[in-house]
């Protein structure tokens, strides 16, 4: 690393880079995106696949990020993906590179991603119940994540992690399903609270399942223990299912904030730095890279943005007010 670091006020150093690579999805989520999908960015907002890589690799040579990974939207509908991947790989191989991905297409693109050099995917599934999943994702493709995720273990993209929201009153009740679906896979599970970042403004604290209920539900079928691993800054509370080797990952965003611990700076598709999920402040990279600003510029405007990152997400503060991007917008 050349320049300096991305510390923020509270000393904490960002070193995980989540860019986003479209807003678009072909998915419509109940949870994430209204039926109808939402106004998509315009292309020539969207940073062109060179200027991704060139902002990329600044953030890997100048400012110390050591593991990028790739979002959206779907990341899986932007054309250049393996060649984003490549050229990301190129500037340094040693930088761990993954995907979250609700894996649509991807036991098409699976080799060619871990040929260019992606490590790992995190794929998005909420169910493994077909009309549960029609019902939260609006679409009837379970067998194409399904396809997508055993091509992904095939090419190596392990370990292959899931991802999945819980819905009351929708999905909740298959969790202990899906888990044994996921253990007898080798996938990984995680179960990720609903956070207020939907654009229907729908969330509420109520309705969200916490983790202590899904730890509750799972524990109806399956016994549970602490996994001994340090946690460091990882979301995911790790716990050991049946006394092993499987686990399944609960991320307490909501009721057990992370924050004090967060490593991670998001780039959006416009070229936007955001400091958190929640931020109601980003920062323009897009205008200064096609202004001509030179990679030492382009660093230190990101080194400053990094300094308005808040101290925590705020969801429990009185003032809190949900950001104005929805997660797809912001790249999840
Ligand atoms: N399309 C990709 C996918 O499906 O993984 C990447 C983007 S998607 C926004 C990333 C993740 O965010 C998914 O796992 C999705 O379930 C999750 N997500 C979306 N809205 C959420 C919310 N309000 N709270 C928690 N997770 C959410």
């Amino acid at each position: 690393m050349t320049g300096q670091p991305l510390i923020d006020a509270y000393g904490r150093i960002a070193t995980d880079l989540r860019v986003s690579l479209t807003d678009r999805c072909n998915l419509r989520c109940s949870y994430c995106m209204p039926e109808e999908g939402l106004a998509w960015l315009a292309r020539e907002e969207i940073l062109t696949d060179d200027e991704v890589v060139r902002l990329v690799s600044i953030a890997i040579t100048r400012l110390g990020v050591n593991e990028v990974r790739f979002t959206g939207g779907e990341p899986l509908l932007r054309r250049g993906l393996v060649d984003i991947v490549a050229a990301t790989h190129a500037v340094d191989p040693a930088v761990e590179l993954s995907l979250t991905t609700n894996a649509l297409g991807l036991a098409r693109t699976a080799s060619a991603l871990a040929a260019a050099g992606l490590d790992r995917v995190n794929v998005s599934l909420d169910t493994i119940d077909r009309a549960t999943f029609e019902q939260i994702t609006r679409r009837d493709r379970l067998d194409d994540v399904v396809a997508g995720l055993a091509a992904a273990a095939e090419a190596g993209l392990g370990p292959v992690k899931v991802n999945a929201v819980l819905l009351r009153g929708v999905n909740e009740r298959g969790a202990p399903d899906l888990l044994a679906w996921c253990l007898e896979r080798g996938y990984q599970l995680r179960f990720i609270e609903q956070m207020p970042l939907d654009p229907q403004h729908g969330w509420d604290r109520d309705g969200m399942v916490t983790a202590d209920e899904t730890l509750a539900l799972l524990e109806q079928h399956v016994r549970l223990t602490p996994a001994s691993e340090p946690r460091g800054s990882a979301p995911a509370e790790l716990f050991t299912v049946d006394g092993g080797p499987g686990t399944v990952g609960i991320i307490a965003s909501v009721t057990r904030p992370f924050c004090g611990d967060c490593d991670r700076v998001r780039l959006t598709a416009e070229g936007q730095v955001r400091t958190c999920l929640f931020a109601r402040q980003e920062s323009d990279l897009r205008h200064a890279l096609r202004a001509g600003a030179s990679d030492e510029e382009i660093a230190r405007r990101w080194v400053i943005a990094m300094r308005g990152k808040a101290a925590g997400h705020g969801i429990d503060d009185p003032t809190f007010l949900q950001p104005d991007r929805p997660m797809s917008a912001i790249g999840g």
